[in-house]
């Protein structure tokens, strides 16, 4: 920058902490190719599921804070792990700057600077373990064949296989806890 340190000095911190680079860095990344387009409707944040229930997660401020250049505190925060993924905003958003994807994008950079929370890494245990998120417990199985389910396995070797090709483990312990 060419700017004199006195000018620097009598600018607010805030502006010194932004990266104006942050969204291009999301723009470049798998799902995050639209996201300059968004124009703060706010029509993500009306139909979204989740931020009906938990305020905090506001989609719209979520991406104009992306824009803005806040890459610490949209890297660093739970809330990008929120999305539930039910693809409402992606269908409406007038943009079509595909959130869902968009938010998919923010928590692969959040991955590589290494902020995960601590339940996801205590999700990736669970799959690692027993291929899938839950145990499967006898009382289950018994539950499901008086209801003429199928039997659940208690281990899907083909999800720990992938896990192991995807490189999970190394990902996340190469990272740091958000929490
Ligand atoms: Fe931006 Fe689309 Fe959300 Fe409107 S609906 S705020 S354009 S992402």
């Amino acid at each position: 920058m060419t700017e004199n340190t006195e000018s620097s000095e009598k600018k607010p911190i805030i502006v010194n902490d932004l990266n104006p680079n942050f969204k291009d860095e999301v723009s470049k990344e798998l799902g995050g190719e639209n996201v300059k387009r968004c124009f703060a409707c706010g029509t993500c944040s009306v139909i979204c599921p989740v931020f009906a229930v938990e305020e905090r997660y506001d989609p719209r401020k979520i991406i104009r804070m992306m824009i803005l250049g806040m890459d610490k505190q949209v890297l660093q925060s739970d809330l990008i792990w929120l999305c539930s993924g039910c693809y409402s905003c992606y269908e409406l958003c007038p943009r079509d700057v595909k959130l869902t994807n968009v938010m998919g994008a923010i928590r692969q950079i959040a991955v590589k600077h290494g902020f995960i929370p601590e339940v996801m890494k205590a999700s990736v245990d669970q799959l690692e373990k027993f291929g899938r998120l839950t145990e499967v417990s006898e009382f289950e199985n018994r539950v499901r064949a008086k209801k003429n389910m199928p039997e659940l396995k208690p281990e899907i070797p083909e999800i720990k296989k992938l896990l192991v090709k995807l490189g999970t483990r190394k990902a996340i312990e190469g990272g740091q806890s958000n929490e």
